[in-house]
Parts: structure tokens; sequence; C-alpha cells
């Protein structure tokens, strides 16, 4: 049986795919964007990390 797993946007808690965890395996790497906000979303298992790390990083000084 597959183990079914949820990705969710980083930035908005939205559901944007569920997938078996073999085919999350597969995608693992991939840049998804987010249909609801727009946050362009890594997928690095087991779910999706924030991508612009630099970009939040420069608003901060
Ligand atoms: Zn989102």
């Amino acid at each position: 049986m597959y183990n079914f797993q949820t990705l969710i946007c980083y930035n908005c808690n939205s559901v944007m795919l569920n997938l078996p965890e073999t085919e999350v395996a597969k995608l693992n790497g991939l840049k998804f964007r987010c249909e609801c906000c727009g946050h362009l979303n890594l997928l690095e298992k087991p779910k999706f990390y924030k991508k612009e790390l630099v970009s939040q990083a420069l608003k901060i000084s």
C-alpha cells in the first residue's frame, strides 16, 4: 500500500499536492509554485522548504 504524503505551501499552508511517498521522492529538488499565494516552494524530502532565503535575509538589513 502507498503511504500518501501531503505537501503544504511553506508560505500560506495551503495544500498543494497529495502524492504517494514514492512519487514525492521522484520530485525531490523540483520547484512548485503555489496556486494560492504564488510562492515558489522547493521540494526537499519530506516537504516544501522556503526557496528565497537570500532575498529574505536582505530585507532584514
Ligand atoms: Zn501558498
